[in-house]
C-alpha cells in the first residue's frame, strides 16, 4: 500500500469515526478538522460554515491556533462572501483548490498575515451537499507542499460531502426536534382547550387548558373515550354516529369548521363552548386534534349586557313606574331567571306585589296562590321583608332542602315551594335617596343555572337602574303637578290684579272724597283756631284788666291801712277803747282784703305769662324752717298741732325760693282753714334721685271725690257755706300749681271727706 493510499484511508477512517462519535454539529465539526489535520501533516485549520443570512462565510472553528496565533486571529476576524479568498473561491467552484505558495496566490485577501506566519501551503475543500454549500475546510502549512495527487482530491472531495451530509441531517433533526418542543410548549400553554384523539376515540393529549376547563386530569382521561367525558350526555350518541360516517365514507360535518356546541364538566355542569377539529396529518391511522374555548364568559358578559341594555331601554321608555317594572320581565324572563317579581311598599308601609312572571302561566298563578296562602312576613329571615328592613341585596347562590324544611310554615307549605325546584335566588332593593321602596327578586329553578357574585352584581345594577328612573318619573311628576299649580295660581293673581284695578278707581274716588272732608275740616280747625285766639286775647285782656286794678285797688287800700294805724297809734289824740276795736277791724279787713288783691295780681301775672322766677338751689330744710315761723301763729291761734315728719336734711331743690314759700303757705293755711280746733297738721318730706317730695297732712273735713280736680281751678270754693271760715278767693290752690308747675313740679291732692286731705308738692331735685 502506497504512503498515498495510506493517507487517504487514514483520513477517511478518522472522519467516519468523528462523526459516528459526533453527536452535535459543534463536535462534528472540531473533531473532523482535526482528523483532517493530524492525517494529512498540516500545521494549523479553520472550518467556515455559511452564514445563510447574511450570506457570508464564518470561521466557525480553527484547530492548531498556537502553531500561528496571529494569522488565526485575523482569520476569525475575518469573513469571505462568495468568490472571496481562498474559501470564496472553493464556494464558487465547489471543488477543492491548492496552492503552493498561498501568500502570492492572487485573490488571497489575507496575504500578509500569512506571509509574517511563514505560511506557504495551503488547502481548501468543500463542505456540501448534493443540493447545498454549506461551508469550506481551509489547512495551512509552513512548508511548501506538493500538490495532492487526484485520487486524494476525489476522497477529500468525498469528505467533505460526508461532513456535508452530516450536517446537513443534523440540522433537520434539531430543527424538528425545535419545532417539536416549541408545539408542546404551545399547547401546554394554549388558552384554548387541545385535546387530541385517536381513530377510536381515545384521548391522546389533554392539555392544561382542557383540565382547567373540564375538572379532569390528564392521567384520569388519556386512553380514555373522550366522549364519555366532555360531551353532555345528549349529544353523545351523534357524536359517535358522526365519527362512524367519517371514517367510512370520508364525508365530514364538523371537521375544519367552527362550531357552537356545549362541554360537560367532570362535576355534571354544562357549558357553552365553540369547537374546531382539525385532522392531523400523518401517515396511518387518522387522528384528530380538538381545539376548544369556553364561552361561559363570554355568553355571560353577552347576557349582562343584553339585558343592562334591554333594562335601559325599557325604564327610558316610560314615566308610569308600574308598567316599567313590569316590562322589566320581558328581558328578565327567561334569560336571566326563571322566575321574577317586582314589590313595593304601600302607604300602609307593607310590600304589595306588583308583578310576578314565568314562561309558564300556570307557575304564575301557582306562586300567587303560594303567596295568598303563605304570605311573607315581617320577622322572615329571607326575603322581600328582610330586603325591605336592611336595604341590603339578599344572594342565595344555593337554596338546598335543608333552607326549604327551615322556612316552611307546614307540611303543605314545603311540599308547594319544594315542587317549585327553585335553585338559586337573588333579591335585592329599590331605593332612593331616602327610602328602600320596594324590592326586585329573581330566581332559577328548572334552567339549572346557578347564580354567582357577578349575576348578584348584575342584578343590584339593574335594580339601581330601575330605582333611578322611577326616581326621575317621581320628580318629573312633581315637577309637572308644580307647574299646573303655578299656572293655576298664576290664573288666580290675574283675577285678582282686575279686582284690585277696580278697588283701585273706587279709592281714587273715595280719596276725592276724603280730600274735599279734609279741606272742611281745615276750614273749621281755622274758624276754631281764630276762636281760641280771641278766647286768648280776651282771657289776656282780662286778666290785665285785673292786674291794673287791682294795682289801683291797692293805692287806696294802702293809705287805709297806714290812717287808720296812724289813727290807732294816737297820732290825733288818744282813743276810746270801741274806736280801737274799730280800728282793728278796719284794719284786719283791709289786710284781708290787701291779700285777696295779692293773690288776683299774681294770679293775673301767671295767666298773662309775666311772672318770672328767678331759680336757684334752694334748700328744703331752710323753707320748711321759714314756712314753720310764717304759719306759727295761725297754727298756734287754733290750738292745731303742727309736726314735721322728716325735714330732708341736705335735700335741695331747684325753685324761686319765695314762691316755694308761697305754694307751702297757702297749702298749711288752706289746712289751717279747712281743720277744726284741736285737728293735727303734718308735713312729710321725702327725697329720691330725681325729686323732693313734701305731703302736707290735714285731719280736716277733707273733699269730695268729684271736686278733687275742680278745686285747682280759679275762682272755684267746695263749700261757700262752711261754717264761717269763708275767707280764700277760690285762687290758693290754682297759683300754688301753675307755680309749682312754673319751676318742673307738680302740686296734686288725695282726700276723705271727713279724716283729712293730704296735697302733695313734687319737685325737682338739685345735687
Ligand atoms: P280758698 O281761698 O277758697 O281757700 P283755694 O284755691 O285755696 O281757695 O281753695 C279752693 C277750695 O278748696 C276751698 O274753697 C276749699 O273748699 C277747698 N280746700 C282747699 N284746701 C282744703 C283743705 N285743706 N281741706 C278741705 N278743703 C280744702
Amino acid at each position: 500500500m502506497t504512503n498515498e493510499l495510506e493517507k487517504r484511508l487514514a483520513v477517511q477512517h478518522a472522519v467516519s469515526r468523528a462523526l459516528a462519535e459526533s453527536e452535535t454539529i459543534d463536535q462534528a465539526i472540531s473533531r473532523t478538522l482535526a482528523a483532517i489535520g493530524q492525517n494529512l501533516g498540516w500545521g494549523f485549520g479553520v472550518f467556515w460554515l455559511r452564514d445563510a443570512l447574511e450570506n457570508v462565510l464564518r470561521a466557525v472553528r480553527t484547530w492548531n491556533d498556537g502553531v500561528m496565533p496571529e494569522f488565526a486571529a485575523t482569520t476569525r476576524q475575518t469573513t469571505f462572501a462568495r468568490g472571496v479568498g481562498l474559501p470564496g473561491q472553493v464556494w464558487n467552484k465547489r471543488v477543492p483548490i491548492w496552492s503552493g505558495d498561498v501568500p502570492h496566490m492572487d485573490n488571497f485577501p489575507r496575504s500578509d498575515a500569512a506571509v509574517r506566519a511563514g505560511i506557504r501551503g495551503a488547502l481548501a475543500l468543500p463542505v456540501l451537499t448534493r443540493e447545498e454549500f454549506l461551508g469550506v475546510i481551509e489547512l495551512f502549512s509552513t512548508d511548501t507542499t506538493a500538490e495532492p495527487p487526484e485520487e486524494l482530491r476525489d476522497s477529500l472531495a468525498a469528505v467533505g460531502l460526508q461532513i456535508g451530509q452530516f450536517i446537513a441531517r443534523r440540522r433537520a433533526i434539531d430543527a424538528e426536534a425545535a419545532v417539536k418542543q416549541l408545539s408542546n410548549r404551545m399547547i401546554e400553554a394554549a388558552i384554548d382547550c387541545i385535546i387530541t384523539i385517536d381513530q377510536e376515540g381515545r384521548v391522546m393529549e389533554f392539555n392544561p387548558a382542557a383540565e382547567r376547563t373540564f375538572g379532569y386530569k390528564r392521567s384520569e382521561v388519556l386512553g380514555k373515550p373522550m366522549v364519555d367525558y366532555i360531551v353532555p350526555p345528549d349529544l353523545r350518541d351523534a357524536h359517535r354516529a358522526g365519527m362512524a360516517r367519517y371514517l367510512a365514507t370520508g364525508e365530514a360535518h364538523l371537521l375544519g369548521r367552527r362550531v357552537d356546541t356545549r362541554g360537560h364538566r367532570a362535576d355534571g355542569s354544562e357549558f357553552p363552548l365553540e369547537l374546531t377539529i382539525l385532522r392531523v396529518e400523518q401517515p396511518g391511522a387518522p387522528i384528530f386534534t380538538a381545539f376548544l374555548r369556553d364561552l361561559s364568559e363570554q355568553k355571560r358578559l353577552e347576557l349582562a349586557q343584553q339585558l343592562l341594555l334591554g333594562a335601559s331601554e325599557i325604564l327610558a321608555g316610560s314615566l308610569d313606574y308600574e308598567e316599567t317594572l313590569r316590562n322589566l320581565s320581558r328581558i328578565i324572563v327567561p334569560a336571566f331567571a326563571d322566575w321574577y317579581a317586582v314589590d313595593i311598599v304601600g302607604a300602609d308601609g307593607k310590600p304589595h306585589r306588583l308583578e310576578v312572571s314565568h314562561r309558564d302561566p300556570e307557575k304564575v298563578s301557582l306562586a300567587k296562590e303560594l303567596a295568598e296562602q303563605y304570605p311573607e312576613r315581617p320577622e322572615d329571615e329571607h326575603g322581600v321583608y328582610q330586603v325591605l328592613r336592611t336595604g341590603k341585596g339578599e344572594f342565595l347562590p344555593d337554596i338546598p332542602e335543608e333552607l326549604l324544611t327551615r322556612v316552611a310554615r307546614d307540611p303543605q307549605h314545603l311540599a308547594l315551594i319544594r315542587a317549585l325546584g327553585l335553585r338559586s335566588a337573588i333579591i335585592v332593593p329599590l331605593r332612593n335617596n331616602a327610602r328602600v321602596f320596594g324590592a326586585m327578586t329573581l330566581v332559577t329553578a328548572e334552567s339549572g343555572r346557578r347564580y354567582d357574585e357577578r349575576d348578584f352584581a348584575v342584578a343590584k345594577d339593574v335594580a339601581a337602574r330601575a330605582s333611578q328612573a322611577i326616581e326621575k318619573a317621581r320628580l318629573f311628576r312633581e315637577v309637572e303637578e308644580s307647574r299646573s299649580l303655578l299656572e293655576q295660581q298664576a290664573t288666580e293673581l290675574e283675577a285678582q290684579a282686575s279686582e284690585l284695578e277696580e278697588t283701585a278707581s273706587e279709592l281714587e274716588a273715595s280719596v276725592d272724597d276724603l280730600r274735599a272732608a279734609n279741606d272742611a275740616l281745615r276750614q273749621q280747625t281755622e274758624r276754631a283756631e281764630q276762636a281760641r285766639a280771641d278766647a286768648d286775647q280776651a282771657n289776656r285782656a282780662k286778666s290785665e284788666f285785673l292786674a291794673a286794678m287791682s294795682h289801683e285797688l291797692r293805692t287806696p287800700l294802702n293809705a287805709i291801712v297806714g290812717y287808720s294805724q296812724l289813727l290807732e297809734i294816737g297820732v290825733h289824740g288818744e282813743l276810746t277803747a270801741a274806736q280801737v276795736t274799730d280800728l282793728k277791724r278796719i284794719d284786719r279787713s283791709a289786710q284781708h282784703l290787701l291779700g285777696l288783691i295779692t293773690d288776683i295780681l299774681n294770679f293775673a301775672k301767671i295767666e298773662a305769662g309775666r311772672l318770672e322766677y328767678d331759680l336757684e338751689r334752694v334748700s328744703i330744710t331752710d323753707v320748711l324752717a321759714r314756712v314753720e315761723e310764717l304759719i306759727a301763729p295761725q297754727t298756734k291761734a287754733k290750738h292745731l298741732e303742727y309736726a314735721l315728719v322728716n325735714r330732708c336734711e341736705g335735700a335741695y331743690v331747684c325753685a324761686d325760693r319765695e314762691k316755694l314759700v308761697q305754694i307751702f303757705v297757702n297749702l298749711v293755711s288752706n289746712a289751717v282753714r279747712y281743720t277744726k280746733e284741736g285737728g293735727q297738721i303734718r308735713i312729710e318730706c321725702r327725697a329720691t334721685d330725681e325729686q323732693v317730695i313734701a305731703e302736707v297732712h290735714d285731719t280736716g273735713i277733707g273733699i269730695p271725690e268729684d271736686k278733687l280736680q275742680a278745686i285747682f281751678e280759679p275762682f272755684v270754693q267746695v263749700d261757700r257755706e262752711y261754717s264761717g271760715q269763708r275767707q280764700g278767693t277760690g285762687l290758693g290752690l290754682a297759683i300754688s300749681r301753675d307755680l309749682a308747675r312754673g319751676m318742673g313740679g307738680d302740686l296734686t291732692v288725695r282726700s276723705q271727706l271727713g279724716v283729712g286731705s293730704v296735697f302733695t308738692l313734687e319737685l325737682r331735685r338739685e345735687a
